[in-house]
Order: C-alpha cells, then structure tokens, then sequence
C-alpha cells in the first residue's frame, strides 16, 4: 500500500484514511453505462495544471437544485488543483460512505461557508496526494452536494478501491455528530441517481470501515446506511405486502411507499418534485423527496389530498403548511403545519399504514 494520510482522534483511534491505489490504472469491468452526468459543463481545466500562484478566480454562484440529484459543479465552489491522477473507463462496482472529520458546518451555513470547506479539503488531498480533492462528492448538513473529484476520474478515497469504486463523503465528523436529514436524503438521492451511471445498477453501499481500518464514517452515519440504500433504485415490496413499517416519526421512502401502495400511486418510495422552500423546516421529511425550485408535485400528495378531505382546487400534490395542517387534523395530533424529527404525525400515519389504511 502507498503512503497514506490518518486523521486520529481521542485515544489514537483512526477517524479517516485516505490513500492512493497501489496500481497505476484501474481495473475495466465494463464501458460507461451512460449517460454521462448531466451537470453543467465544467469551466475548462488544462491537463496538469499547476498550482495557481496568483488567488483563484471568485467561485460561481451555487446553483439551487432543478432536476432529480443536484451537484454543485468543481467550478462552482473554486477547484484550483488537479482532478485526480487518471480516467477510469467503466463504472464502479461500489459505492463508499465517508466522513471528512473537518469543521462540523450548521444545517443554515451559508453556500460561501461550504465551497470554502471544499476548498480546505482539496488542499488536504492536493498536499499529501498531488491529486486534488480526494472524495468524488461531498454532502454538508444543509443537505447542498458539491462534486469533488469527478465521477470519472480516480481519487484518494478509498485506498486499493479507488479505481472501481466512487465516495459519498459528509463533511464534518459522523463519530461524534449525527447527520441531518437532509444530507441523507441527498445521499439517498445520489446513490439513487448513480445507478447504471457512475456505478452498475447493482453497485452495493458501504461504510469505509467495511474495508479499512477506520472509525470511517463515524458510528452514527454508519446507522443510516440502510436509510441511503433505501433510497430510490431499491426493490419495492409487493402491493399488499404487510406493512412493518419502524413507526419512527421521520417520513422517507418506506413511508412513501406504503402510502403509495394504499393509496393507488406508482410505487417507487419517492415523493417527486417538491418545492425547495419547504425542505429544511420539516425535518422529519427525509429519504426519496425530491426538492426542486420549479416544483410541479407528485401523485402520491396528491392522492393523500384528497384522502384527507381537502377541496379539489388545493389538491396540487406539495407538500407545505396548508396541507401538513390538514393532514395533522386529521391524524389527530397537535396541528403547526410543519413535520418536525419524530413527528407525532408521520408516527400516526405509520401506525395506520401498518393496519393497512391511511
Ligand atoms: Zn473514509
């Protein structure tokens, strides 16, 4: 194994590792899937560009999420170094979690706050490695992702794994500090998205501490695994398959897909297009929402409009205070118009679904 770099914590534990591939090229398994990702086009980087010696250009404005999975663009937050050490042909076979064990940002930090934390963790790969930004994304407790070393480009991730797998990393330390929902909605989104893309259709999920070792991504992010595979992509059940529902309080794609099955919708667990404007006040909406700026609602809102008795000229398929009031009356439970963490009401719809009925 190449060098590589540890961030230790209390008692010498190993919170992360990064480290190159022993192998100059990657392994092929089989030509991009495609489509090739559809962000927005990079600003144009010459091959083996040196370090800059003057300041870098200001970072673009942050984008707000428009279709499925948003990432922010490298250009966006300001990349001045290389990205990665080569092309790699196919799609990965896995998909890592990390945590970056840097500044814990707050849910309301600012875009500025962010591209800066990704500027900082270049710096990190870019000193020990020469490479650049070691992780391929980076997802901050607002739930924002920022594209670090591009989907088809090998980083310093997951050393020995770097050139058939691809990261999913948290900024800040997942060993002491719990994610938000949004970052793993987003991530669900991203592992989702990924799928016959920047990875085989099959690729598993896993915890950089199944293959190092690392505390890597801390204790409490490796809990919700599950929550980011559960993501869109995963198998739904059967319609009428019981329920098992956790009854929990958060509302993600589980729930979703129960409520489809009653309520007649497609069932796929995910609630799309909703507007962004409503994302962070209700935390207790986390996997398989899908947050845009142009929001259009989903059929399963829709449907649950309706169920829940509101007239037909408010049935537009969002979700916001007037329709989360409506569903809190009636589910019986205390009416604020907002799905908080362990939210009575989405504990009361869970219970109902478990019984078979909304
Ligand atoms: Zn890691």
């Amino acid at each position: 194994m190449a060098e590589t770099y540890e961030i230790k914590g209390e008692g010498g534990v190993v919170l992360e590792v990064l480290g190159p591939d022993d192998q100059p090229q990657g392994e092929v398994t089989e030509p991009w899937a495609a489509p090739e990702p559809t962000e927005a086009p990079e600003t144009p980087e010459a091959p083996g560009t040196p370090e800059p010696t003057t300041a870098p250009a200001p970072p673009e404005p942050y984008v707000e999420p428009t279709a499925t999975v948003n990432i922010a663009t490298r250009a966006s937050w300001g990349a001045r170094y290389p990205d990665g050490d080569l092309t790699l042909t196919g799609p990965a076979v896995e998909v890592w979690v990390h945590h970056s064990v840097t500044a814990q940002l707050s849910p309301d930090a600012s875009v500025a706050a962010e591209a800066e934390q990704m500027r900082a963790l270049e710096s990190v790969g870019q000193t020990r490695f020469g490479t650049g930004i070691s992780y391929n994304v980076v997802v901050f407790p607002s739930g924002r992702a920022y594209q670090g070393v591009s989907w088809n480009r090998r980083g310093t991730h997951t050393g020995g794994r770097n050139s058939t797998s691809r990261s999913i990393c948290f900024a800040g330390n997942y060993e002491t500090n719990n994610p938000t929902a949004a970052q793993i909605s987003t991530a669900a989104a991203i592992y989702g998205a990924g799928k016959g893309r920047w990875w085989t259709q099959g690729a598993p999920l896993g915890g950089h501490r199944d293959v190092s070792q690392t505390a890597c991504p801390g204790r409490n992010l490796y809990a919700r695994l599950d929550d980011i595979r559960a993501g869109e992509g995963s198998t739904p059940p059967s319609p009428g398959e019981p329920g098992g529902l956790t009854v929990d309080g958060f509302w993600g794609s589980s729930t979703t897909r129960r409520l489809q099955q009653e309520l007649g919708t497609t069932v796929d667990g995910v609630v799309s297009s909703q507007s962004i404007a409503w994302r962070d006040v209700n935390p207790g909406l986390t996997t398989g929402w899908r947050w845009v700026t142009d929001a259009q609602g989903s059929r399963v809102i829709a449907a649950l409009q309706r169920k829940i008795g509101m007239p037909a000229d408010q049935r537009d398929g969002k979700i916001g205070p007037q329709t989360i009031r409506a569903l809190q009356r009636y589910l019986g439970t205390p009416v604020d118009g907002v799905i908080s963490r362990e939210s009575r009401a989405v504990m009361a719809l869970q219970r109902r679904l478990n019984q078979g009925r909304v």
